[in-house]
């Protein structure tokens, strides 16, 4: 009789060759040193992986990945956070820069509105004293606005540009 396969010693090893083909298998190893000792060492492989474990993950496995995780989500808030309360600083400059220019043009404006006439004469001479510094006040704060908004959104252009 020929000699088993490699497949046949293996399965013989592994116990998954049974039926008539398993028992003239068996026999054959029986009477045949060179496969009796091919399947005995499968057999004490097999054995040896059975044996192994799945590596044990560190104690503090899940709290590292869960902290990693808390830092990330806190450092996006914080991203958020900061352009969203960009959003109405930029709304209030944009309010008084477009105030300040009415406010050079107002005197055309409310010609032939009493009542604003009456307002504007109160509160003209506040405005037209604190016109320049808050114009320019305005503008520096639309600046600072800006380059708070730059800063806050470069790092987001970056990682989409980098994927
Ligand atoms: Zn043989």
């Amino acid at each position: 009789m020929n000699h088993l396969t490699d497949t046949q010693l293996q399965s013989l090893a592994d116990g998954t060759l049974r039926g008539p083909e398993g028992m003239a298998a068996r026999e054959h190893c029986d009477g045949c040193a060179e496969c009796g000792s091919t399947v005995a060492l499968y057999s004490a492989l097999d054995a040896r992986l059975s044996a192994l474990r799945d590596p044990q993950l560190p104690a503090d496995f899940t709290g590292t990945v869960l902290a990693a995780v808390q830092v990330r989500e806190a450092h996006l808030a914080a991203r958020r956070h900061t352009l969203l309360a960009a959003i109405p600083a930029f709304a209030l400059a944009v309010f008084a820069i477009v105030g300040w220019g009415l406010s050079t043009q107002v005197d055309k404006l409310i010609q032939g509105v009493a009542v604003l006439r009456v307002v504007w004469g109160v509160v003209g001479p506040v405005f037209a004293a604190t016109r320049v510094p808050l114009g320019i006040g305005a503008f520096v704060f639309l600046a600072v606005v800006l380059t708070l908004l730059s800063r806050t959104l470069k790092p987001a252009y970056a990682r989409l540009s980098e994927s």
